[in-house]
């Protein structure tokens, strides 16, 4: 596998380790514990006042946390007949990107407590999305300069809940960083973390008209957004069925050139055999499968352990969850925090209780708040596993020796292709492993979250999405027009 070592440094982030950092960081971000933040579409053109929905912590049902005005049907056309490419040099848009990237770093305070109350963020996931989305910036920044082809025309961007500020952000980066003009559309769910990064991209430069921002549902503004001939791409990150409800609307009514880049689930596996260090395999594991409440498209969903190691293991592993604190993501002592909203707590909660007697092990959740326990069920298997559960449940498989081609097979039968891990001392094994596999990202003896922009470009293979990867050397110039072809006179 190739390994990128760009020159140019990534954030420094904030370090929760260093004692007078986090204090000036929680007291700067404990001024925002009651703000209500507002969202509204920000478009270049007239948008009327219309109805106004408040939303509230996942965490804490009596904090109003914003009020949200969305887009109407016509604040959608207004946008788009407003749309326009960035006409800016590369250097000039190099140049803006990096300064929003800055002034991301500046808001940090702020940022922080929108994605703890709407999102449910602990602060160090907060921590990471924030250093993961000044670090597109800067990185896609860094190939504007070096690009020479132009770009494709306006991009609609449309992003994910458990990602609002990064891959939000990301999206919109990549596609002006080529010089596109984009419509951004924020997840139902967070559209206030999408609301402050837009206004802090305006700040640092991107004409309005370049870059506008359209908080809604995904009949009004999503459908809308992916089936209009003015638009010529989508970027895209959430479910493999809405990625394919795009792509039949693109081919519909966009030109047969324009590009899906679509990031999608998985349902990941990950391989733990009898040499594997136990103590840090628990570590990686727990840090997978139940960190951001499992709410990540990387996050472990399906677990193979050696059968001569199981029971201890099993064990261990059960230990190590009884340690986990559930509660508000405010506080530094909350382990795992809340779930999105309602549907995905009572879909997960339905998944359990249809699971039953092989729910192997679960914590009791908190009452108040949109809470559901990590929990572990047992499984023959990945095939057993249905679809994707989008929170903190890991299932559990064993495996023996002579089964671990018929394990690989299975893996690869799901047919998705998003991260996998591996825990062995034999190093032989990592090859013949990932070599059987076609997977975006594999990781090897530590956990199978957290990719790092530039260094692990992110995204994956077959169901799991159509690259490039995010973060990676490719992306940016997928956003341009292709190589023109050359005819012979
Ligand atoms: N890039 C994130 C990670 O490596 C996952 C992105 C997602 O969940 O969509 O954990």
């Amino acid at each position: 596998t190739e390994i990128f070592r760009p020159e140019r440094e990534n954030s420094r982030g904030w370090d929760l380790a260093h004692r007078p950092e986090l204090d000036a960081l929680e007291t700067a971000r404990d001024g925002y514990r009651d703000t209500v933040f507002t969202a509204a579409p920000l478009i270049a053109g007239d948008t009327p006042p219309g109805p106004e929905v408040q939303t509230t912590n996942p965490a804490l049902p009596s904090d109003t946390v914003g009020r949200v005005r969305n887009a109407s049907a016509d604040d959608v056309q207004t946008a788009l007949a407003a749309a326009t490419p960035w006409t800016a040099s590369p250097s000039e848009r190099a140049a803006v990107l990096k300064r929003a990237a800055a002034l991301y770093e500046d808001h940090h305070a702020r940022l922080f407590a929108i994605l703890a109350r709407e999102a449910g963020k602990s602060l160090p996931d907060a921590v990471g999305e924030l250093r993961e989305a000044a670090d597109f910036l800067l990185y896609y920044a860094e190939q504007a300069e070096g690009l020479t082809r132009p770009p494709r025309g306006i991009f609609t961007c449309i992003s994910p809940w458990n990602f609002p500020l990064a891959i939000f952000t990301g999206q919109i980066a990549g596609a002006l960083a080529a010089g596109n003009g984009v419509l951004a559309k924020p997840a139902e769910q967070t559209p206030l973390i999408g609301h402050a990064a837009i206004e802090l991209l305006h700040e640092a430069g991107v004409p309005r008209e370049v870059l506008q921002f359209l908080p809604g549902d995904g009949p009004t503004v999503g459908a809308a957004l992916t089936s209009d001939p003015r638009v010529d791409g989508v970027a895209f990150t959430g479910s493999t069925e809405t990625a394919q409800a795009i792509r039949r609307a693109m081919a519909d009514h966009l030109s047969p050139d324009a590009p899906l880049i679509a990031e999608t689930g998985g349902i990941n596996a990950m391989i733990v055999d009898s040499t594997a260090l136990p103590e840090q395999a628990v570590r990686d594991i727990v840090a997978s499968a139940f960190q951001s409440a499992g709410q990540r498209c990387s996050a472990l969903r399906c677990l193979y352990v050696q059968e001569d190691i199981a029971p201890a293991f099993r064990k261990m592993l059960f230990g190590a969850m009884d340690e986990l604190r559930m509660g508000d993501p405010w506080h530094l002592s909350t382990d795992v925090g809340p779930v999105i909203d309602a549907e995905a707590r009572d879909g997960i909660a339905d998944y359990l209780a249809a699971a039953g007697g092989r729910v192997l092990h679960g914590l009791t959740a908190p009452q108040d708040g949109l809470f559901i326990a990590p929990s572990v069920v047992e499984v023959g298997g990945i095939r057993d596993i249905e679809r994707e559960v989008f929170g903190p449940v890991l299932h559990l498989a064993t495996f023996r020796p002579n089964q671990l081609d018929q394990v690989l097979a299975d893996i690869r039968e799901t047919g998705f292709g998003l991260t996998f891990g591996l825990h062995t001392r034999i190093d032989d094994r990592v090859q013949y492993v990932t070599e059987r596999l076609a997977v975006g990202n594999a990781y090897v003896n530590r956990n199978q979250i957290g990719a790092i922009v530039a260094s692990q470009p992110f995204g994956g293979e077959g169901l799991s999405g159509t690259g490039p990867k995010a973060g990676g050397p490719e992306y940016v110039a997928r956003f341009t027009q292709p190589e023109p072809v050359a005819t012979a006179s």
